[in-house]
């Protein structure tokens, strides 16, 4: 398989960052969904999240909001983001998880935060 030229989960442009044994592992950087790290063999099936693909994007932005380091993505392991209970699948948990965040923003309850339109907030709702 060879290197991907656009992010497999957002669509958008990607940049190669590094490549190990023999270019098998390519670490990408894309500016919506930050790092991942992809074993290009045997490479990602698309079809198992190609229609939940907005679900990997999200969740390794998650990550790179909570500093955690870039994931190597397989097959298996974006089986486990997308059946995992902890994403939001339905437009009522898409909602919770807006509210959620935008309980983050403030710092003590009732406080007033602004609900100018952000990347962030923006990003939630994919
Ligand atoms: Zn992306």
């Amino acid at each position: 398989m060879e290197p991907l030229r656009s992010c497999p989960f957002c669509g958008g442009n990607i940049d190669i960052k590094e490549m190990k044994d023999y270019e098998s592992i390519v670490s990408y950087h894309c500016d919506r969904c930050t790092d991942f790290i992809i074993n290009t063999w045997p490479g990602l099936d698309r079809t198992i999240f190609d229609q939940r693909r907005h679900i990997v994007s999200g969740y390794l932005r998650s990550r790179s909001e909570n500093k955690l380091a870039p994931l190597t993505l397989t097959n298996e392991i974006i089986q486990e983001i997308l059946s995992s209970a902890l994403f939001p699948k339905s437009a009522v948990d898409k909602m919770n998880k807006i509210v959620s965040h935008i309980g983050d923003q403030s710092r003590i309850p009732g406080s007033r935060i602004s609900l100018e339109p952000s990347k962030r907030l923006h990003d939630c709702v994919r």
